[in-house]
């Protein structure tokens, strides 16, 4: 499992959105990092491979192990609504997490909501609880959406 190619170099442009890639990522999560930075629909694990069959990702661990990581290291957040995930667009992890969620183009759109996480953290501390994420997926329809109906 060593190849030199990365994905690294020439990709870029083309995307939606374009952000810095984090450092210190792993060599298959940089390419999963690429995969999602290039389109602001969220992705599934299987779409995902199947982008990255062409660079040489063949097993579906692969792409599952990389997630994992991302997801830990706060890079990406997984929508469990729509089983799929997309980058976080926030500097460091956080455990409460907003999306609004386009159901005419499927846009997602990381929101950051101070006031929610303001709400939620003291009410669950109160209880006792360890908090890992709270997600919070808003439905509804976006300003290109409505524009267009
Ligand atoms: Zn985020
Ligand atoms: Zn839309």
């Amino acid at each position: 499992m060593t190849r030199d190619n990365d994905g690294t170099n020439g990709t870029g442009g083309g995307g939606a959105v374009m952000r810095d890639r984090p450092a210190g990522l792993a060599k298959n999560e940089k390419l999963v990092w690429n995969a999602l930075a290039a389109t602001t629909e969220p992705q599934k694990a299987y779409e995902i491979l199947d982008g990255l069959k062409e660079q040489g990702v063949r097993a579906p661990m692969t792409v599952y192990r990389a997630l994992e990581g991302l997801e830990t290291k706060g890079h990406i957040h997984k929508l469990d609504g729509l089983n799929a995930f997309v980058l976080c667009n926030h500097e460091g992890p956080h455990a409460v997490q907003t999306f609004l969620v386009c159901e005419g183009c499927s846009t997602v759109t990381e929101l950051e909501m101070v006031a929610v996480e303001a709400n939620i953290t003291p009410a669950v501390r109160a209880a006792e609880f360890d908090m890992h994420t709270a997600r919070l997926e808003i439905k509804g329809t976006c300003v290109s959406c409505a524009e267009a109906a």
